[in-house]
């Protein structure tokens, strides 16, 4: 099989790691990669090849599945997804694992989404939709904070403000819908009721039809230890989470994901690929706060590292409806990642810092070091982006992956290396160590 993923951060070094196991897959192409699928690719005689060419690029993008004879498009992030990948894949008779970009709405639109779970009767939080500032401005000074302002579509992780005065809820609601400052993205916008309690991840495989979950995760989205500072794309994750059991997984699923894969179905456009709930428990109680599309990255880093079955086949499977829980096998092991990422960030940061130690991070048992935003130059691996590695290791327990994965960062030293030094410690407390 060849095939191609989409994307070039840790997600698609975990899933291109996971991929170049598989004994069925005879080339693999990651469009545009990283630092890490470069060095898979210098590695693997040819077998394994980085692409220049951008996530957002459909027609070139297209253009490489016809030259390259791709049997199976694998999209990482939910932006080429939104812009139709999946669509032409299908009009090239291609597989692709990722939605039609009507069913990626569920994530390219926060008031689709919301809709879609009144209409399947999914639980979240109490919303109200405005296009127009006036409006919105009387809605927050009738209402109470805390409260939550949400730019309707995508906007880098930056579209929702969680206000805890009505000043700074007027100033978001002014950003905006009268500065613009997401353009488009931001000219409808949701403002909900404030939930309070712990997150989690649940995410499910769908081949449109049938729907089978994987195992749980916990991300942490702020900068900072004890969930402090501004948000991230995530700072760390790990699987299984304790607050989301194996055994409740399916009626978690049942109740958060199986009832909109069912009304995607309904009206046409069914979804494929991955479905990710994000979860509020408040007072125990499951409230879906967005869904997304694609696996979350660094949940995929944990779960790719848990997943003991020949990846490409349970996609292809996804692809072609014929999806069946049997197809998946967990190893029981839990799994950690640490992101290792680039002082400053989220904000602004330097890049083009040589990242050194790496071989000795990679020596420490059940230890991957996945790249995110690193680049190959001359041999020697650099910093490029914001989040710079996820090293994540696969132990006994939770304890054990925390305490491989923070040994092996020790090891890595770039200018600037900044990771939070608790990742982990939630599901620990729950756990009750
Ligand atoms: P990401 O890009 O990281 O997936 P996003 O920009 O799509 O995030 P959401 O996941 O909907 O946006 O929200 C980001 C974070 O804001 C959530 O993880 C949660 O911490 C907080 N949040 C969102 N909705 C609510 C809510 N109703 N009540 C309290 N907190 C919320």
């Amino acid at each position: 099989m060849r095939c191609l993923i989409v994307g070039g951060g840790g997600r698609e070094h975990a899933l291109a790691w996971k991929m170049a196991q598989s004994p069925a897959v005879e080339s693999l192409l990651i469009a545009p990669g990283n630092g890490g699928t470069a060095a898979m690719a210098a590695a693997s005689a040819g077998r394994v090849q980085n692409v220049p060419v951008k996530d957002g690029d459909i027609p070139g993008l297209m253009a490489l599945v016809a030259r390259e004879r791709i049997d199976l498009v694998v999209a990482g992030p939910e932006l080429p997804l939104t812009l139709g990948l999946a669509d032409a894949c299908a009009a090239a008779g291609v597989p692709c694992f990722g939605p039609v970009q009507a069913a990626a709405r569920l994530e390219g639109s926060k008031i689709f989404a919301k809709e879609a779970m009144v209409d399947a009767g999914v639980p979240t939080a109490g919303f109200a939709v405005f296009d127009d500032a006036d409006a919105a401005r009387a809605h927050v000074l009738a209402h109470s904070v805390p409260m939550v302002i949400k730019a309707d579509g995508l906007a880098a992780g930056k579209g929702v403000v969680v206000a805890k005065t009505h000043e700074e809820a007027l100033e978001a609601v002014d950003a905006m819908l009268v500065q613009h400052c997401f353009g488009e993205a931001g000219a409808r916008v949701l403002i909900e009721d404030a939930l309070a309690g712990e997150e989690a991840s649940l995410l499910a495989l769908c081949d449109g039809e049938h729907v089978v979950p994987l195992p749980a995760c916990q991300d942490h989205k702020a900068i900072y230890d004890g969930d402090t500072g501004p948000n991230t794309g995530g700072m760390g994750a790990y699987s299984p989470a304790p607050i989301l059991p194996d055994a409740s997984l399916q009626a978690m699923c049942d109740l958060a994901i199986t009832p909109i894969v069912r009304l995607m179905a309904q009206r046409g456009t069914p979804f494929k690929g991955v479905l990710y709930a994000g979860l509020m428990f408040v007072d125990g109680q499951p409230f879906v706060l967005e869904y997304n599309v694609r696996f979350g990255d660094p949940e995929c880093q944990p779960l790719m590292t848990r997943l003991d079955c020949d990846l490409p086949a349970v996609l292809l499977a996804c692809c072609e409806g014929r999806l069946a829980p049997d197809m998946l096998a967990i190893r029981p092991e839990s799994a950690l990642c640490l992101v290792l990422a680039a002082g400053g960030y989220p904000g602004s940061y330097d890049t083009g810092k040589a990242i050194a130690g790496l071989d000795a991070a990679g020596t420490v048992p059940g230890v991957t070091v996945f790249h995110a935003g690193t680049r190959l130059e001359h041999g020697q691996v650099q910093t490029s982006g914001g989040r710079v590695l996820g090293v994540t290791a696969l132990g006994a327990d939770l304890a054990q992956a925390r305490d491989q994965a923070y040994t092996a960062a020790a090891h890595i030293e770039f200018d600037g290396k900044y990771c939070r030094s608790d990742i982990g410690m939630k599901g620990l407390r729950r756990l009750g160590l």
